[in-house]
């Protein structure tokens, strides 16, 4: 009962949390306050929505995808959020329950809290990657603490696949810590910048509603919305179904599987929407040729300073007295299972280890084809993602996109509607498959490694 009730309250936060996500996506990249005005506003009349017409989902397929007041069309971007928003905390709670079966309340939800929260910033992430080719560094900063919060809180180990880290390695995680913050703190990292229409001369409010304007709602898209709407629908129905079956995984993986299609359409149908940003990105990829090799060959000097001082890190807490005092420190507990430092250290070496490898990516593939490889934005997300999952999921995640973004790929070319869709959004959904079958992946290839290393030992 506790279940299905938690179950159908998930449900319609998600799509609360979804149309929020709405608001952070418009107003951040614009340097609008997320929380004044509190009410939303219709962009092209900048009209007050009042609460009926600001339903999740069911608004926009009343209103037929207009505003009420000016009659002009309200992007496909809210539904689209909106259900997503329902069908990634469905898969999220199926994943976070499926893993502790048996005792739903039992010390595990912050597990719960940081999954859920991590991956609404994905989603929120995802959309202003689709709709401005930006990602907002400060969500990713959210998701960071979020990770480091609920690792310190949570005071048994239920994590998937994310025992406590050892102490040399937290020595490790606080050393290229310490260097990051300090290289930080040197020389500050340019902040980048959205590529939107106001980057240029038109005046804001014009250019809001040329773009409005752009995309007239087609009977199709509130067909779609509609199919949308019934599918976030049958995903909460599915898990509540899915509570009072012990045995039984089927309706389990036919959500999962409903899921994770729905958001691969969902990501498609993004290339729906209108941007005239396509042409800026291509320009400003080619200005930044000549400056890609050097800024990656400063980054490798960082990388290699950040790997130097971890460990040395490690070396030094080998070494007595030093060894005795960080043990106590690391071991330090208010009760006999928990352990907040050796928590907050495991969500940094996470955070260190997944973003550091894709860093190491970014940098030898730039080096290699001599342009940008890898946006720093996604290196933000992965390592963020890191710290509330853990690095092995991380990284299985960032090797799952790339499958899927292709496949991706491949639909729209053969579809002749193609838009360069970002690699942000695939990376979400690839930590999406991470979160459901990564542990299973990482023990496969565990096992794999395992068994090479028997191979070359006979
Ligand atoms: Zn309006």
């Amino acid at each position: 009962m506790l279940c299905a009730v938690l179950t159908i309250f998930l449900g319609a936060l998600g799509a609360c949390i979804g149309s929020f996500l709405n608001v952070v996506v418009y107003r951040l990249p614009r340097g609008l306050s997320v929380s004044q005005p509190r009410r939303s506003f219709c962009p092209s009349c900048e009209k007050q929505i009042e609460w009926y017409d600001n339903i999740p989902i069911a608004s926009w397929i009343a209103l037929k995808g207009r505003c009420r007041n000016c009659g002009l069309p309200i992007s496909l971007q809210y539904p689209l959020v909106e259900s997503s928003g329902v069908v990634v905390t469905m898969v999220v709670w199926e994943a976070v329950r499926s893993l502790r079966a048996g005792d739903p309340f039992d010390l595990w939800w912050p597990v719960l809290l940081g999954m859920l929260g991590l991956f609404w910033c994905l989603l929120a992430l995802s959309a202003m990657d689709l709709k401005e080719y930006y990602v907002d560094i400060r969500l990713t900063w959210l998701a960071l603490a979020l990770g480091l919060g609920c690792h310190a809180i949570s005071p048994a180990r239920v994590w998937p696949s994310m025992e406590y880290v050892s102490a040399p390695w937290a020595a490790f995680a606080f050393g290229c810590t310490v260097v990051l913050l300090v290289l930080h703190w040197l020389w500050p990292m340019p902040e980048e910048q959205p590529i939107t229409e106001e980057t240029t001369e038109q005046a804001p409010q014009e250019a809001a509603t040329a773009k409005i304007s752009n995309a007239k709602p087609r009977a199709g898209h509130v067909v779609m919305v509609s199919l949308l709407a019934v599918i976030a629908a049958a995903a909460v129905a599915i898990e509540v179904m899915a509570c009072y079956l012990e045995v039984d995984p089927v309706p389990a993986q036919l959500l999962t599987g409903l899921g994770l299609a729905t958001l691969f359409g969902s990501i498609l149908a993004a290339s729906w929407l209108p941007t005239e940003a396509d042409e800026a990105i291509a320009q400003a990829v080619e200005n930044e040729r000549s400056q890609a090799v050097r800024q990656a060959a400063k980054e490798s000097l960082i990388l290699l300073a950040c790997v130097a001082v971890g460990l040395g890190s490690i070396w030094l807490v080998h070494r007595e007295p030093v060894s005795r005092l960080w043990l106590s420190f690391y071991r330090w507990t208010p009760s006999s299972t928990w352990q907040p430092v050796a928590g907050l250290a495991t969500a940094l070496f996470g955070w260190v280890v997944a973003g550091g490898t894709c860093w190491l990516v970014r940098v030898l593939f730039t080096l290699l084809l001599r342009k940008e490889a890898l946006g720093f934005g996604d290196i933000h997300i992965i390592a963020a993602v890191g710290a509330v999952m853990g690095p092995h999921l991380a990284i299985a995640g960032f090797f799952l996109a790339a499958p899927v973004a292709l496949l991706g790929t491949l639909v729209l070319v053969f579809r002749k509607r193609y838009r360069t869709l970002p690699f942000g959004p695939w990376l979400s959904l690839g930590f999406l498959l991470a979160l459901l079958w990564g542990g299973d992946l990482v023990n496969y290839i565990n096992n794999g490694l395992g068994g090479l290393h028997l191979l070359l030992q006979r």
